[in-house]
């Protein structure tokens, strides 16, 4: 064995950092790559001219907090950092339905009862809490009240949420949102964190450390048991050598990008749905390293039916959007009740700080229709006449087709250069987006509010997601997907994949916990193979 390290694991968001984690504990040499920074709480992004966004084909240029692809049809945001999607993410943290695991192209091995256990440790190590009774926000209660008034009362909840909280803590303390009311604490992995006091910040980091992001938990976890994360590596792709396997970086360094590699008896890729099939596509296709993978590569790609409807209402104190945590509750028809479409509806809040970068960066961006749409559509949902304390934000997610493609094309600006594209025809999934979309409505006239349709549907029926899923499935055999049971890549020996790509069908909850469990799950196999 020629590998430098026993483990090099690609990425460091719920699959990379639990794959990290439990490696690292199992007595492996483990080293992180990770495209994005490292952030500290003093360094999260809060005026406009701060680093908000990571562009993925220039990030020595902007290496920032969220990277926003904008692929045919489809906008799609994603973490990138040490931590990955748990840095922006709202801290919803809930398991899969059981009839998931049932059917959707899942291999014999993968059931919900095989899970269960995984989930467990996920739910441990995040440190899952439902919001204190006395802590309800605004949106909460909204929701709860409009749901009781449609008559679906019983499908009414309260979201799981990777938060901790203050059980005495309530908005009836004086300055409520004052940092002095938050309880600190060191939390089992030795990092210094507080109590929520509902910021409204969940999704550009947490002010008082309440949130229990990856980078609380699982990463120092890994490295607490001697893990090297390495921030700043965007990997190209990836090469069998002699004992294992060659990964092939760029460094970012003083604004360049320095090449670099490193090898590794096992490799784990886990840069998330887009990022993970990138590096196999480029690994088959553009450098051909790796001919072998399968064909199904890129296939059954997902956006988890992902809709989010800006709400507008005439009084603020209704809805008080930017304040608590970013979701608190949903309302579930999972079950199919409504015309057999599966999906959740969830409150959404935003922090104002995030909208108003948003903004900047579309105005300054080349447009293109999906560009121009996303922007009409922000600049109409959030001008000064309708300030955005008036707004709230229904987002939906459930099972779509499931259909996408991603695979690498010609960039039409530089047609020497090969870009991740996304073949998607939304026309088989309409039918749930167009009942996430009903009940958007009718929950807002259900609550007194002014539904905004964004104009980019409407007009082109594009959608924005946060839960990219699929691209490197799970599947039987090499005809069937790319990974086994176990995220082993067919055909190549100790390559893995670890993330939410590895779904072979769209989970519709929102996914972190399932994405994680499978980590927890693929971890304890290698490990076993390790020890
Ligand atoms: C605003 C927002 C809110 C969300 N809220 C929720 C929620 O409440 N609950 C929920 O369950 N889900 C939520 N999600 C989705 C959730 O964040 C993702 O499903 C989850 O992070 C996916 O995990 P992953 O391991 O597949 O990928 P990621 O967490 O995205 O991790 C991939 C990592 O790989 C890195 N990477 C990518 N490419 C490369 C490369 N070439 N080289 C090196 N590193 C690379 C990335 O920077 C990233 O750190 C939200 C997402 C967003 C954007
Ligand atoms: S609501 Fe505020 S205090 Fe609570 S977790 Fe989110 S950002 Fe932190």
């Amino acid at each position: 064995m020629t590998g430098e390290v026993d483990v090099i694991v690609i990425g460091s968001g719920f699959g990379g950092a639990v794959m990290a984690c439990r490696l690292a504990e199992a007595g492996a040499r483990v080293v992180v790559l990770e495209r994005g920074r490292r952030w500290t709480p003093e360094q999260y992004p809060r005026k406009p001219e701060d680093p908000w966004f990571y562009h993925h084909s220039q990030p020595h240029k902007l290496d920032g907090w969220l990277d926003l692809r904008l692929l045919k049809g489809m906008a799609v945001a994603l973490g990138a950092g040490v931590g990955g999607g748990s840095l922006c993410y709202s801290s919803v943290v809930m398991k899969a339905d059981p009839e998931y695991f049932d059917g959707g192209g899942w291999p014999a091995e993968i059931t919900y009862s095989e899970l269960l256990p995984y989930y467990d440790k996920v739910h441990a190590m995040m440190g899952v809490n439902d919001i204190p009774a006395g802590q309800h926000t605004h949106r909460f209660q909204l929701l709860q009240q409009a749901a009781d008034k449609l008559g679906y009362g019983d499908r009414f909840r309260s979201m799981p949420l990777a938060l901790t909280f203050d059980p005495a803590y309530h908005y009836g303390l004086p300055d409520p949102l004052d940092h002095k009311h938050s309880k600190p604490f060191t939390n089992p992995q030795g990092k210094r964190q507080g109590t929520c006091v509902h910021l409204g910040n969940c999704d550009i980091g947490c002010d008082v450390q309440a949130k229990n992001a990856l980078d609380f938990n699982y990463i120092p976890a890994a490295e607490n048991h001697g893990a090297d994360v390495r921030p700043l590596h965007l990997v190209r792709y990836v090469e069998p050598v002699a004992g294992g396997y060659r990964v092939v970086f760029d460094r970012i360094e003083n604004g360049q990008l320095v090449p670099g590699s490193l090898t590794g008896k096992r490799v784990v890729i886990s840069a998330g749905s887009l990022g993970s099939t990138e590096i196999l596509l480029r690994s088959r296709d553009q450098y051909r390293t790796l001919p072998a993978v399968s064909q199904t590569l890129g296939s059954n790609w997902s956006p988890n039916a992902n809709f989010l409807t800006p709400d507008l209402y005439a009084d603020p104190a209704k809805i008080h959007q930017g304040i608590g945590p970013t979701i608190s509750a949903g309302v579930d028809f999972m079950d199919g009740a409504l015309g057999g479409k599966r999906f959740i509806i969830e409150d959404d809040g935003f922090p104002n700080l995030f909208l108003n970068a948003v903004l900047a960066k579309l105005r300054s961006a080349p447009l293109s229709p999906a560009g121009w749409a996303l922007r009409t559509a922000f600049q109409r949902g959030f001008n000064e006449k309708n300030p955005m304390d008036r707004v709230m934000v229904w987002l939906g997610a459930g099972v779509d087709a499931g259909d996408g493609r991603l695979h690498l094309g010609r960039d039409w600006l530089a047609p020497w250069k090969q870009e991740l594209k996304l073949d998607w025809d939304v026309r088989r999934s309409e039918g749930v987006i167009d009942a996430i979309l009903d009940l958007h409505k009718r929950l807002s006239e259900a609550s007194g509010g002014h539904l905004q349709v964004p104009v980019y549907w409407r007009l082109f029926k594009n959608l924005v997601t946060v839960h990219p899923l699929g691209g490197c499935k799970m599947g039987g055999d090499a005809g069937t997907g790319v990974v086994d049971h176990r995220g082993q890549v067919f055909g190549y020996e100790n390559l893995y994949v670890a993330d939410g790509s590895v779904l072979p069908s769209p989970v519709g909850r929102n996914p972190s916990m399932t994405i994680a469990a499978l980590a927890e799950r693929s971890a304890r196999l290698l490990a076993d193979g390790i020890a």
